[in-house]
């Protein structure tokens, strides 16, 4: 009855239905990862989600009925469940439970020891202690096998896998057995490892009760066919999960594996700061960079002196500004370094190439030179380059920085010092050697004036004798005066100072006065003087300087006479187009083709040795030459020695200056008396001899002549005495000089006329005298003519000369 009662409760169950939904009863057991129970207490693994999906296809209800293996089959035989699983094909049990036509899996048994464990192989389970699962194949299994290899050992039984691997693990046994599935599964939990040792391959299925439920028998059936062959159906994917996890991302990771990684993933995170920080930090070197060379190419192209950078391979990179304004050529002109030195160097190219060639090859090298330039417009100028590496292009082309300095007008200047240097330097050998010639030309005249002055003193001296001696004198004065003149007139030259006084002048008129001038002293000498004079008187009228044409005839004829003994002197003029060509030629000793040149030139002439001493500074040439020139003409000379010498000259007809008062100088030297009468005179002079002096020239033309010593004195004297007509005041006086008597003078008297008389002779006197307030001016020594065309001028008629004057003084 009881038994009946059982049965009618299985059957209910079994046909019981809650919420319209079959109650299926499955037989679980720990047989991790295809079923067990985990800790929360649910029945879990890749069976249950497998079954999950019939469950819910079907409408089915499954209930998971927990136990041992064991409890399992003895279950499914008294029908109190009706599916059990992992069941391997015993004959025996086929008599109570119906087998699904597909395994579920195929499994083998293996043993699994301790991590520490030594046992490697079937041998080395003798004597060992091995757990084993209750009714379990592989238990059977592993004893048939430890039978067969005829190992002695000690078998623990336990109700599940999960108890044998406690044994295990808490060492109470060696070793244990379980099949692969749940070993593979569970291992590393309990930190056992497989022994290698595998056995008894078998097939596991799903079960029902023997012939209760064909139709769920066929359903699991045709669940199997559909999960097994598709990987990603439920039983296929749920078993990975649930065994380990994804197979195909199982790895074996030793310990050491994950400190590696947490290591390596920290290196990875300092390296991607530190290639962040890095990056921050490029980017800003380079923004800077960036901004530096802008900063730089601005100060290239802006920088006021030449810059090229050119590469090694001769392209010229880039040129500033300042290069293309002082050559003219752009970058499109001069594309390479060897188009630069064509363009630049013509002809005359420098080895420069080799040694920007050396520049590339020794890095640190700098280059330097001066060349010469040409510039697009023809110009030739002076460049001083400095040239220097300067790195690599972004190609990795070396590159050279040539920078240069524009020393044209440095190299020029220092051309003109050296000139000017070596002029100073010959120039000053030759003033030194004519200041010897002149001390020798001044000691001679003062010897015969010192020296005939103290034979005069003689008593017992006759009168033939006393004329001669003062003659002497005279000639000797007159040859000083003519050296002092020589010198002023050569200063003013050298100085820039000399004038031009450009008048009408008729050169018939001057040459018959030279021509008779010099007549007797031609004649004394024996020879004959001859003038040629081809244009009629009318006609031979010159506009020129007729002073200094005066001066250059009067001293060729002069040298012609001092450089002859025999033959004669020729003198005259032919027109030729519009110049006048004025000659002096003698038959003298001539002058050797080598002097010919020299005797022009100033200072030239002294340090020429005159062998025959004959007397003369060596200037007369080079003032007359120098003339000649002021007025637009040459001056040239054929010679021969022994033969004579022709001296020739041209001056144009016409010169073209401000034409200043036309007057005469070809007065005759009677003339020059002048008929003015009853002067009251008054000489300022602290010099008496200068003062005895003007008192004779005056002699004829005064009343009275009175004398003071200083300007202080003549102030004086003249306030005293308002009659005095006329004042000959020297400008160098002790006390007071004659500019400040002048000024003085001036306070009261307006009309007295005032003479300065300077010795100076020199250009910047009557300037100051006019401007002290003086009317004129003379230099000393007196010449008699200008002292009567002063007296003319002021107390005279005489129009004339008066306008001589106004040009001379
Ligand atoms: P100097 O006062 O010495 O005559 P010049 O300048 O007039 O100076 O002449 C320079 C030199 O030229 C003379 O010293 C002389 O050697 C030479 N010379 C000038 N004129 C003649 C000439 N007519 N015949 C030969 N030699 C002359």
């Amino acid at each position: 009855m009881k038994r009946f009662l059982i049965v009618l409760i299985y059957v209910l169950l079994a046909t019981h239905y809650v919420d319209g939904q079959e109650v299926v009863r499955i037989g679980a057991f720990n047989h991790y990862p295809a079923i067990f129970k985990d800790v929360d207490g649910e029945i879990k693994g890749f069976y249950v989600d497998a079954l999950r999906e019939i469950e819910l296809k079907e409408n089915l209800k499954f209930i998971y009925v927990f136990g041992s293996w064991n409890e399992g089959l003895e279950r499914i035989k008294n029908e109190e469940i009706d599916i059990m699983v992992s069941v391997a094909y015993t004959e025996e049990r086929a008599t109570y439970m119906d087998y699904c036509s597909s395994p579920l899996l195929t499994v083998w048994g293996e043993v699994y020891v301790d991590d520490s464990s030594d046992i490697d192989g079937i041998q080395d389970l003798q004597d060992k202690r091995i757990a084993v699962m209750k009714e379990d194949i592989n238990a059977w299994c592993i004893k048939d096998l430890i039978r067969k290899f005829s190992i002695d050992c000690t078998f623990v039984e336990e109700d599940d896998f999960d108890q044998v691997f406690n044994l295990v693990a808490s060492s109470k046994v060696d070793a244990g057995v379980v099949n692969n599935t749940f070993g593979a599964g569970k291992s590393r939990e309990y930190g056992l490892r497989s022994s290698g040792i595998v056995f008894h391959p078998f097939d596991i299925f799903f079960t029902v009760k023997k012939n209760t439920h064909p139709d769920l028998l066929e359903l699991l059936n045709n669940s199997l066919q559909d999960w097994k062959y598709k990987s990603t159906s439920v039983f296929n994917t749920s078993r990975q999960k649930w065994s380990h996890g994804k197979v195909d991302s199982i790895q074996v990771s030793p310990s050491w594996l994950k400190e590696t990684t947490v290591l390596v993933i920290i290196v990875l995170i300092l390296l991607i700061l530190f290639i962040v920080l890095l990056r921050f930090k490029i980017s800003v070197a380079t923004r800077k960079v960036k901004k530096s060379e802008e900063k730089l190419s601005r100060a290239l192209i802006a920088a006021p002196f030449p810059i090229m950078i050119h590469a090694e391979d001769g392209e010229v990179i880039s040129i500033n500004e300042t290069w293309t304004e002082l050559t003219g050529y752009s970058l499109e002109d001069i594309p390479t370094f060897s188009d630069w030195k064509e363009r630049a160097f013509r002809q005359e190219r420098p080895n420069g190439k080799r040694h920007i060639d050396e520049l590339y090859l020794f890095n640190s090298k700098m280059e330097e030179g001066e060349y010469k330039v040409f510039t697009s417009w023809g110009e030739k100028v002076v460049w001083d380059f400095i040239s220097a590496p300067l790195g690599s292009f972004e190609d990795g082309r070396k590159l050279i920085i040539s920078i240069a300095k524009d020393v044209t007008e440095r190299k020029l200047n220092e051309v003109e010092l050296i000139q000017a240097k070596e002029k100073a330097e010959k120039s000053d050998a030759l003033k030194s050697a004519f200041l010897a010639n002149m001390s020798h030309e001044i000691r001679t005249p003062m010897n015969g004036i010192l020296g005939f002055a103290d034979l005069l003193k003689e008593p017992q001296l006759n009168s033939e004798e006393q004329q001669k001696y003062i003659q002497i004198i005279e000639k000797s004065g007159v040859r000083m005066l003519n050296i002092i003149n020589d010198i002023i007139d050569i200063s003013k030259i050298e100085s820039g100072l000399m004038e031009m006084n450009i008048k009408e002048s008729n050169i018939n008129k001057q040459i018959e006065y030279i021509y008779t001038f010099f007549k007797p002293e031609v004649e004394a000498k024996n020879m004959r003087f001859t003038f040629n004079t081809p244009l009629p008187l009318e006609e031979a009228i010159i506009k020129t300087d007729r002073e200094k044409l005066f001066a250059v005839l009067t001293n060729l004829v002069k040298n012609a006479i001092k450089y002859s003994e025999k033959g004669f002197i020729d003198i005259g003029y032919v027109k030729t187009g519009k110049h006048m060509e004025f000659y002096v030629k003698d038959t003298g000793i001539g002058i050797e083709k080598d002097r010919q040149q020299a005797i022009f030139k100033r200072f030239v002439q002294a340090d020429i040795s005159d062998k025959e001493a004959r007397q003369g500074a060596g200037l007369g040439l080079a003032i007359s030459k120098a003339y000649v020139e002021m007025l637009g003409g040459k001056f040239w000379v054929e010679s021969e020695i022994d033969k004579g010498s022709t001296f020739y000259f041209t001056v144009p007809c016409e010169l073209e200056l401000k034409e200043t008062t036309i007057a005469s100088t070809e007065l005759a030297d009677g003339e020059l008396d002048s008929q003015i009468r009853n002067l009251n005179i008054l000489v300022a002079e602290d010099n008496e001899e200068s003062a005895l002096l003007l008192s004779i020239l005056l002699k004829r033309n005064c009343d009275k002549i009175s004398y003071v010593k200083n300007g202080y004195e003549a102030v004086e004297f003249c306030h005293n005495n308002p009659d005095v007509d006329m004042v000959f005041m020297d400008v160098k006086m002790p006390q007071m000089d004659g500019y400040e008597a002048t000024q003085k003078l001036r306070q009261f008297n307006k009309d007295i006329v005032i003479i300065s008389q300077t010795a100076f002779g020199l250009a910047g006197d009557k300037e100051k005298a006019i401007e002290a307030g003086c009317n004129g001016y003379i230099s000393k020594p007196i010449n008699k003519r200008e002292l009567m065309i002063l007296i003319e001028r002021y107390f005279g008629h005489k129009k004339e000369l008066h306008s001589e004057l106004v040009e001379n003084d």
